[in-house]
């Protein structure tokens, strides 16, 4: 019966979002930035957060980063080594993490300490669209060698992120990719969202990335 599944599905989008408010909430009263990363498996999203995580504890600010996985904790372990709080939530098969599992985590954290939290969503492009974490801002990562076409094929993740983030530019002479393409996809979904390019094997473009992140914090990007 197709009807009675819809309704259960805005149900739980319902409760999801609810949660999500109440985080929110929680960010906001303890002045911690709080960004949702998003992006397929491999596209980059512990790397950018090891650079990231790399040059925030160079200025002295503290960060702490949540990391949604189906199984492993090996993101967290790759991540703890930067002297952050670095929790793993594993979603038992779930191919997105819920409010609820961040509100979880958040109760043993010092929010109030962090001048960041970062949220790494499992790695993939379609189930983490729906569902609001609270975070201020949603950022996208997509890697040249998953094609020029992912924009266009997943517009729901798009239209709901703040940022787009194109990441492995240093391989854009080796392969067919029309990085036009992406940006133009990207606007005609999206017009107010940012645009970043960067790599993180070879450091292009993260200084940018960092002054968005400062931008957030201060309230200068509007999130
Ligand atoms: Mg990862």
């Amino acid at each position: 019966m197709p009807v009675r599944q819809v309704q259960v599905y805005e149900k739980i989008l319902k409760a999801n979002d609810y949660v999500a408010q109440q985080n929110r909430q929680l960010f906001d009263r303890a002045k911690v930035t709080v960004v949702g990363l998003l992006g397929g498996p491999g596209s980059g999203k512990t790397s950018l957060l090891e650079r990231t995580l790399e040059k925030l504890s160079g200025e002295g600010q503290k960060a702490a980063v949540l990391v949604g996985d189906l199984a492993t904790a090996r993101d967290a372990e790759r991540l703890g080594r930067f002297e952050v709080e670095a929790v793993q939530l594993t979603t038992g098969g779930a191919c997105h993490l819920e409010a609820q599992q961040v509100h979880e985590a958040l109760q043993g954290m010092d929010l109030e300490d962090l001048d960041f939290l970062f949220i790494e969503n499992v790695g993939n492009l379609v189930c983490p669209a729906s569902y609001d974490l609270g975070e201020h801002a949603r950022v996208v990562l997509l890697s040249v060698p998953e094609g020029d076409d992912k924009v266009a094929k997943y517009p729901s993740i798009v239209r709901r992120a703040q940022a787009l983030v194109l990441n492995k530019v240093d391989l854009l002479g080796a392969m067919d990719f029309d990085e036009e393409r992406v940006w133009n996809d990207a606007r005609a979904l999206n017009p107010d969202m940012r645009f970043l390019r960067l790599s993180c094997r070879t450091g292009e473009g993260l200084d940018a990335w960092l002054a968005y992140l400062d931008e957030l914090r201060t309230g200068a990007a509007s999130a």
